[in-house]
This record gives structure tokens, sequence and C-alpha cells, in this order.
């Protein structure tokens, strides 16, 4: 039997040493660290790798400090929209929602979509409705608002027009996890590209793009420039590297993210598990939040260094 493993990340993205005043990147590790804490608890008491990855995120999503939830980045209009995708590796069964607003945990509402709505993607007010019916709470603006992010917004507003550009515009947060019965299991869950035009919807709620999960291969969950990752379909890509052409999950991860990403102007990194619970975090950008927890006694938060 492998190891039971849960990978997570805060986003990738244009994060620089300079960058790495210890006030600032101490709670990022602190964060990260709990999450994981969160989600290895669920697997070492036997419990499911989808609830392992769901805590994780919605744990991740509760922290102003990473984007997605409640650190969720404004869009154009100066509103919250978010996007997030649950996924399981033995029934490929699936659920997203997209462009959704005032949810607290858009990784549980995902989560129901898989569950309860006989559907994969719900988007905008039909979610939000959706959730309110199945009694997932919403929250109210003040909820999302943080001045650190705010700030964020008019700089980027001021200075860059392009959305991929400039300081800090990506963050996303996700989890993936091999449970003790060999479930595989992947979430991601985002505000999205800060300053984004309303209604854009990036890679992580589009599962094959920015989230997947299949026992046969692996779990992935990514992060990075979405339009890239979704015009690679980048984490069924590395599923398919590994069916097909029998690459290892790690030489896959590589391919895409070293090779096919960057090959079409894009940046970005994924984690990656495996049937046997071995872990991987793969970028090609300066730093990603990342984090790994396994049953061999593996425990490691960092932020840059090596891909
Ligand atoms: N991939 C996300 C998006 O494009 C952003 C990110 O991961 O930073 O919405």
């Amino acid at each position: 039997m492998g190891l039971h493993t849960i990978v997570i990340h805060g986003g990738a993205g244009v994060i620089q040493p300079s960058m790495g005043n210890r006030d600032r990147l101490d709670p990022c590790h602190q964060g990260l660290r709990e999450a994981l804490d969160a989600g290895f608890l669920v697997l070492d008491q036997g419990g499911s790798a989808l609830d392992a990855v769901t805590r994780a995120v919605a744990s991740l999503e509760d922290n102003s400090l990473f984007n997605a939830g409640r650190g969720s980045v404004f869009n154009e209009n100066g509103y919250h929209e978010m996007d997030a995708a649950v996924m399981r590796g033995d029934s490929l069964k699936c659920g997203a929602v997209a462009g959704v607003t005032h949810i607290r945990n858009p990784v549980l509402l995902a989560r129901a979509v898989m569950e309860q709505s006989g559907n994969v993607f719900l988007s905008g007010k039909g979610a939000e409705d959706f959730a309110s019916r199945i009694g997932i709470p919403g929250e109210t603006d003040s909820y999302f608002y943080s001045r650190e992010r705010w700030n964020q917004w008019q700089e980027v507003r001021k200075v860059h027009q392009d959305p991929g550009k400039g300081p800090e515009r990506f963050g996303t947060v996700g989890a993936v996890a091999v449970d003790q019965k060999g479930l595989i299991a992947s979430a991601t869950s985002t505000g999205g590209m800060i300053n984004k035009i309303p209604g854009r919807i990036g890679d992580s709620p589009v599962i094959g793009a920015g989230t997947y999960a299949n026992n046969a291969t692996c779990g992935i969950s990514c992060t990075g420039y979405g339009e890239f990752f979704i015009r690679s379909v980048a984490a069924h890509d590395v599923s398919c590297l590994m069916e097909y052409s029998g690459l290892s999950l790690q030489d896959a991860m590589r391919r895409v993210i070293f090779e096919k990403i960057p090959s079409l102007g894009g940046s970005g990194g994924m984690i990656g598990v495996d049937a046997q619970g071995r872990g991987y975090m793969v970028f090609n950008t300066q730093g990603m939040y990342r984090g790994i927890r396994d049953s061999s006694g593996r425990l490691e938060t960092s932020i840059f260094g090596d891909p």
C-alpha cells in the first residue's frame, strides 16, 4: 500500500525573494501549515481524500492572505467573483462553480454541485440561488474587503493593462490528496486574476484545465495565468501523458509546466499526487506558495526555491 499524502498550493505568480520579509511570509507559512494539517488529519484518521482536499481548501479560503474565498481579489468593477472545482478520481464525478459572489466557501458549493445537483458546472446567479436553497451561507461585501487587496487593485488599475503582468496578479488555492483506500481527489478555488473583466472565468473551475483527478493516474490542481492552462488543458494533459505515454507523474508535470505552457507564452505551476502517494509541486514562476505532508513523516511548506 502507498502513502497517504496531501499537497496544497496558495498560488504561483510574481512572488520575488525581495518580497520576502518575515512579517509577510511567516503568516503565509502558518496559513499553509494550518491547511495541510486540517487535510492531513482527515487522511490520517482514515477519512476520504475528498474530505481532506475540501477541508484544506476551505481553510485557505478563510484566510485573507490567499486569493480565494475571503481574500479574493477585486475585479474591474470592484467586486469579487470566485471560481472553484472539486473532483474525485474513482468515479470521475466532479462539481464546479464560476463567477459566484458572496459565497463564503466556493469549494463547498462546488462539492454540493457534484453531490446534490445532478449537474457538473453552475455559474453566477443560478449557482448562488442553488447555494441558498441548500443552506450554504453567503457573506456581505465587507467580509471580502481588506485594505491590502483594495490597495493592490488601485495599483494594478493605475499601472498595468495586461491582466497577466504586474505584481501579484495571480493567486489561487488548491489541494490534491490520496487516502488510505487509494482514492485520489483534487480541489481548486480562486478569486481569479485581479482587475479581471466581470464574467471572466479562469482555469480553476474548468475540469481538465485547472483541476483533475483520476485514480488510474493522478490528482492535479493548477495555478497561474489561467487562459494558458485552459488552452493547453493542462491538468488533464498530465493525466494523459501518464496514461498514454507512460510518463511518471513528475515527468508529466514538468513536461506541461516547463515545455507546453511556456511554449504558448504562459506561466504558473501545479501540484500533483499519484496513487502511491508521491506528491510533487512544479512551477515556472519565481515562487509558489506550497506545502506537502505524507504518512512517511514528510512535512514542509515553502514559497521560493527549486520548482
Ligand atoms: N489560475 C487562476 C485564474 O486564472 C489564477 C491563479 O492561479 O493565480 O483565474
